[in-house]
């Protein structure tokens, strides 16, 4: 039946568009559904200056867009839309997306993961201006000066301890005063000369988006109620990130975290799913290791269909 795609590839980061580069190149006609946050995180980043290949960096957006533009020359189909049901229980697999119905032979999940935004009034503003999620990516330009840090766990712990680095002063602002981070990874912060901690504090709200970039934070403590603006030049996010895999729940196996669970990299438990980037990887979540487990996925796309023979 010629209705049936060969491939799907769920999500257009860098994952996805790496999927799609090699499937296309392999003359299997992918089809890659855009998802809620077409271009994934390195749409959210400015400068990009470990992605190899780019000895002066190069802008996320744009890094994005090259690498949609690459996939598309090979003959890759972006259509815009999310997965709103699947059914992975035969094949073909069923996925229901909007109104349209699609059947398809192989799905490479390439759907990344969120990252947990504080939901403040101008925190959307001034992503990519002083606020981030990824100490990594953006912590280089902030060499020099006092950083915040936001969250209790590993993440903020590590997020914290790679900014002092670069910063002067890496202030940890946590909203309790106990810890969900290892002990190991707290007292390393802790040992940390150049990292101070506030606890039992909240940010209300970060300034200051008509001059695009963050100059301080509202804080409130949250037992005094005391409210202050606390002068900093960026606020980065460690609260952790939230996998776009629910539309699996029950089908496909996830960690307690809802991470997709994969074996030899990117197997799923169901023969001709796989999965890549993010979304099974929550330890380095970096556009390099997403394209290389992308590249593995849609290797081993191509193979299961040659074996079945389509
Ligand atoms: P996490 O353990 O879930 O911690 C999230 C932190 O953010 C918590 O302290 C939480 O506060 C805080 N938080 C969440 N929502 C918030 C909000 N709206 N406002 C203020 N604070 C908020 O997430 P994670 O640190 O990303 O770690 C996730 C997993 O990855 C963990 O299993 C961790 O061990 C692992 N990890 C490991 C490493 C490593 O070993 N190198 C590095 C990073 C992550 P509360 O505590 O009050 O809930």
């Amino acid at each position: 039946m010629d209705n049936i795609r060969n491939v799907v590839i769920l999500g257009s980061g860098c994952a996805g568009h790496t999927a799609a580069l090699y499937t296309a190149r392999a003359n299997l006609k992918p089809l890659v559904l855009e998802g809620h946050e077409p271009g994934g995180q390195l749409s959210l980043t400015t400068l990009v200056e470990n992605f190899p290949g780019f000895p002066e960096g190069i802008q996320g957006p744009e890094l994005i867009e090259n690498m949609r533009k690459q996939a598309a020359r090979f003959g890759a189909e972006y259509r815009l839309g999310h997965l709103d049901k699947a059914d992975l229980s035969q094949r073909p697999f069923f996925l229901q997306v909007g109104k349209d119905t699609i059947l398809t032979r192989t799905l490479i999940i390439a759907s990344g993961a969120s990252a947990r935004w504080l939901g403040l009034p101008n925190e959307q503003a001034l992503i990519g201006h002083g606020v981030s999620s990824c100490a990594t990516c953006d912590g280089f330009f902030f060499s020099g000066k006092e950083i915040a840090v936001i969250g209790g766990g590993d993440s903020a712990m590590e997020e914290a301890t790679f900014l002092t680095r670069f910063a002067n002063k890496v202030t940890l602002i946590h909203r309790r005063d106990q810890f969900r981070a290892s002990k190991i990874m707290l007292d390393r912060a802790r040992h940390n000369p150049k990292i101070e901690f506030l606890t039992d504090t909240v940010v209300d709200d970060v300034l200051d988006a008509s001059k695009k970039e963050v100059t301080a934070l509202k804080l409130r403590h949250v037992k005094t109620s005391k409210v202050w603006d606390f002068p900093t030049s960026a606020m980065f996010l460690g609260i952790g990130h939230i996998p776009n895999a629910k539309m699996f729940q029950g089908q496909l196996d996830t960690d307690a975290d809802g991470y997709l669970k994969t074996t030899n990299y990117v197997f799923t438990r169901v023969p001709g799913v796989y999965a890549c980037g993010d979304v099974q990887d929550r330890r380095y979540r970096q556009a390099i290791t997403a394209a290389g487990t992308a590249c593995m996925a849609a290797l081993e796309a191509e193979k299961f269909l040659e074996e079945q023979g389509q």
